[in-house]
């Protein structure tokens, strides 16, 4: 089955907006075998929102919409598109009292007068409840089977409506009509440039069982996505799982993990599993280690707390690092990153020590030291590595790369 997508708000088109929920829209609707084929985006104004869903309409026959349902007068979109269909707008009693019910039960007082704009529904719509906010959704179909559904522009509240209602309602039709999905499946590597990655896979290169290749490079590292399309998900299942593990055969140790599971999240769990904890002393990052750890919820059983040492004085003195080694050397060195892991280990109480100190940009940077010089270093005690190594990008990538690396060096470090 074939879908075409309209965003409207004018924050899209004026940029201040990024428009995720086409993209979310596009992942979801796939997996249940639906393919976009088309995304619009158009401004407020109803006549565009008109012109958009009838174009789209005409070439798909199917659309889903997202914003413009909110209770104030750039919300155009029900009126605009119940034009299209020739029906006339119509209060719906039981949407208003949700309404006013949502208002008093939060505390919130009398419904304002603007809300009641959201009670209003285009005749012989079919109502999708939004158990996440307070605009309902709108499916309106004509008598030839076309349909548009317009959910509403807040993220949160379009995933959600998305998967209660619609999804199930697409998946369906999707079913009816072809009986195939289109998957996808991610290998997350990191440490290794692309063009290797390709030379490594040989054959598989392009593609495994007929499903292509992608090379996807960012800044965690190169992730490798093959999709199936055309079957049936039981199937495509199961081709994306062999695919997979001949793809981890060739990959290796670069390979960390699969879907969008973050590096940090591994590295906690390997630690977990040898009963580990972590500190980190961070310079250049600025915390940037601690804030990926942190945000992975149970961190507090492995994470022990992190030190931004960011001046000299504060790496000699809630570090230890040695004073002439700074001087002698600088604070981005060998010298200074293993004393910066050793010494946070041990005044966090760790077993695991790791250490960053780098030139992030886009200033300071020397001819010896260029913009992007970073060294990382892991201490567990019995073990202690540092890397040095240039970065490229600019400086918040320089700092991702850095904690990427820091994370990389502890899941590849000989734990016990
Ligand atoms: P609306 O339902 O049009 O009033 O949109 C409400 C809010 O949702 C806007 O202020 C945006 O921040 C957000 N929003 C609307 N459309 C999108 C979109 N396509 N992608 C991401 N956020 C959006
Ligand atoms: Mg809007």
């Amino acid at each position: 089955m074939q879908v075409e997508i309209v965003t409207i708000g004018d924050e899209l088109l004026l940029g201040f907006t990024i428009d995720t929920n086409a993209a979310h829209l596009a992942r979801q609707l796939a997996a249940v075998g639906v393919e976009i084929v088309r995304r619009t985006t158009v401004g407020d104004a109803a006549h565009s929102i008109a012109t958009g869903v009838r174009d789209a309409l005409d070439r798909a026959g199917a659309v889903i919409t997202t914003g413009g349902l909110g209770p104030t007068a750039d919300d155009q979109t029900k009126p605009a598109i119940a034009a299209l269909f020739g029906r006339a707008m119509r209060l719906d009693d039981e949407i208003l009292e949700g309404l006013r019910r949502r208002w008093k039960d939060r505390g919130w007082g009398e419904l304002p007068v603007s809300n009641e704009q959201q009670a209003m529904v285009p005749e012989g719509a079919r109502i999708l409840t939004n158990n996440h906010g307070s605009a309902p959704g709108i499916w309106l179909e004509d008598e030839r089977g076309r349909w548009v559904a317009m959910l509403p522009g807040v993220p949160r509240e379009m995933r959600g409506m998305l998967a209660d209602t619609l999804l199930p309602l697409v998946r369906e039709r999707a079913a009816a009509s072809t009986g195939t999905v289109i998957l996808s499946a991610t290998l997350r590597t990191t440490g290794i440039a692309e063009s290797k990655l390709a030379d490594r896979l040989g054959d598989l290169a392009r593609g495994i069982h007929g499903m292509p290749l992608a090379y996807l490079p960012g800044v965690d590292g190169v992730d490798l996505r093959l999709t199936a399309r055309g079957l049936p998900a039981p199937d495509a299942q199961r081709a994306l799982a062999d695919g997979i593990a001949q793809l981890r055969a060739l990959v290796g140790n670069h390979a960390y993990a699969e879907g969008d599971r973050d590096m940090a999240d591994v590295v906690l769990a390997h630690c977990r599993d040898h009963r580990l904890h972590i500190a980190v002393a961070e310079s250049c990052t600025g915390g940037l280690l601690g804030e990926r750890l942190t945000a992975i919820p149970g961190s507090s059983d492995v994470f022990r707390g992190g030190i931004i040492a960011y001046e000299n004085d504060v790496k000699h003195a809630l570090l230890g690092v040695s004073e002439d080694d700074l001087r002698v050397h600088g604070a981005v060195s060998e010298p200074v990153v293993r004393q910066m892991a050793a010494g946070v280990r041990n005044r966090l109480g760790a077993e695991i020590g790791v250490g960053i100190t780098g030139v992030a940009g886009p200033g300071g940077g020397t001819p010896d030291k260029p913009v992007g010089t970073v060294w990382i270093a892991v201490d567990t005690g019995h073990y202690q590595r540092a890397y040095g190594g240039r970065f490229f990008g600019d400086r918040a990538e320089i700092r991702y790369r850095a904690t990427q690396s820091a994370l990389e060096m502890i899941r590849q470090a000989p734990l016990r």
